[in-house]
């Protein structure tokens, strides 16, 4: 066992890991990272093909925003931000709101996902409470992810990571998700009357008085398995938010900054949300920060005499780190440069073509794909979809053959995909496919 191994696990914990599964687990020591490659100790060159963690977009190392991150720490590397602001931060706000529909024009800084989406519910919910109106509670995707808070996995549907902490929650509403693979009324593609946005109008007309938000991750629900919907359910939830006066918040976390193939995925609807929560991709996954931009109506609401207590009590001691900020105005410019949006819209239908070809693979039961991002979920029974057996972990084994081919494929329960870095060329994308392929044909599942 080499040196560093024993070093991690004598002091280090790590996020989502059964610390007793690590020998099961391949640790992985990571030297350096160039591109869209991570490079470990013995020098095996992996393909990041989830993008690490859903946040790098330019490839790792990018020369300009390197330098850009250089510059700063020359000149400013920290400042509170009450009271105080900075060149980078107003260029940040400037420009994010330039992409943002018009309305959406106040930024609120914050340093990760779920504080983004701590703020917009808590917005939301001060918004209601002065208008002296009764609207407490919020509305969520029963198979929506939006963080490991406590307030963030109270609007996140239950699952067996968040079940634990079940009673400390606080009660919220759920709708049936959009899953069409496994559509919760039973129907096909062919026989769908939306059903499930029927049923959220239903919930909607019931508990409108009391609902102040619906939450929503537009286009993908990521962490609940890559399930891409219909843009007519985002369509019809932007309808129903405005009829009964329920606001919108966009969890673009996971989606925003290209990885659907638009700058934000509420972009493919005609939904215009009243909070969009953003961070993973915001800093091309250099440095943590997060932003909840939101509409001057909510801003104005609280905008008053000091006196009338309406103040936003909330902050985070690294909100809108210069150094963050810096790299977030950083990858924009890398965005207009290297015409990122443009590179994934003449590439996205090679890379969702190539993943239709697993679709022949036996165990593979739906594939689904939008922008860059691309899922093929495993089923024992591809007539009856059944799941694969949790128990054989199946997705872990799948993962270990895929490192050892030199690509990561951390499995999401059983569905394994792809959440490739906006600059990935076509070459790599092919490159990816075949050892995604490679990997897949070392399982007896009968394939290709
Ligand atoms: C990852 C994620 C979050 C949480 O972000 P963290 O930075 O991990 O707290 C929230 N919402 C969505 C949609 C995400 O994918």
């Amino acid at each position: 066992m080499d040196k560093w191994f024993e070093r991690d696990l004598a002091h280090i914990w790590h996020p989502f890991t059964q610390m007793k599964d690590i020998p099961n687990f391949p640790l992985i020591f990571i030297k350096k990272a160039k591109g869209i490659k991570l490079y470990d100790d013995q020098n095996h060159a992996y393909f990041d093909t989830i993008s690490s963690w859903w946040c790098n977009i330019h490839g790792h190392g990018h020369p300009s925003i390197m330098a850009a991150l250089r510059k700063q720490t020359c000149e400013l590397d920290h400042v509170l931000f009450a009271g105080f602001t900075h060149e980078n931060a107003i260029r940040l706000s400037e420009e994010i709101t330039a992409l943002m529909p018009k309305l959406l024009s106040k930024v609120f800084f914050s340093d990760n996902g779920s504080t983004a989406v701590e703020v917009a519910l808590k917005m939301a919910y001060q918004y209601w409470a002065m208008q002296n109106n009764h609207k407490t509670t919020f509305l969520s995707l029963d198979a929506g992810y939006h963080g490991d808070t406590i307030g963030t996995m109270s609007v996140s549907g239950q699952n067996s990571f968040n079940a634990r902490f079940r009673s400390l929650c606080f009660p919220s509403l759920a709708a049936p998700a959009p899953y069409c693979y496994r559509c919760p009324f039973g129907s096909t593609s062919d026989q769908c009357q939306m059903e499930c946005a029927n049923e959220l109008e239903k919930i909607m007309h019931k508990n409108h008085q009391k609902i102040a938000a619906m939450i929503i991750e537009p286009m993908v629900l990521a962490a609940g398995g890559m399930i891409v919907y219909p843009k007519i359910y985002l369509d019809r939830v932007g309808e129903l938010c405005k009829k009964y006066d329920i606001l919108l918040i966009a969890d673009e976390v996971a989606t925003g900054f290209g990885r659907t193939a638009r700058m934000f995925a509420f972009e493919h609807s005609t939904a215009i949300p009243d909070f969009v929560c953003l961070s993973k991709g915001l800093t091309s996954g250099v440095l943590p920060m997060a932003l909840t931009v939101t509409t001057d109506k909510i801003y104005n609401a609280f905008y008053d005499d000091h006196d009338k207590n309406k103040t936003f009590f909330h902050g985070h001691t690294f909100t809108a780190n210069p150094l963050a900020s810096a790299v977030g105005v950083a990858s924009l410019d890398v965005f207009k440069k290297e015409g990122t949006l443009n590179h994934v819209q003449n590439l996205e239908l090679y890379f969702h073509d190539q993943l239709d070809q697993f679709l022949d693979v036996p165990i593979v039961g739906d594939v689904r794909s939008i922008g860059f991002i691309g899922a093929l979920e495993l089923v024992s029974d591809k007539k009856r979809k059944i799941p694969v057996d949790p128990n054989a972990r199946i997705g872990l084994q799948i993962y270990k053959k895929g490192l050892e081919n030199g690509i990561i494929l951390r499995p999401i329960g059983n569905v394994i995909y792809l959440f490739l870095p906006l600059c990935t060329t076509k070459n790599q994308i092919k490159t990816i496919i075949s050892r995604l392929k490679l990997t897949l044909s070392a399982f007896d599942f009968g394939l290709i």
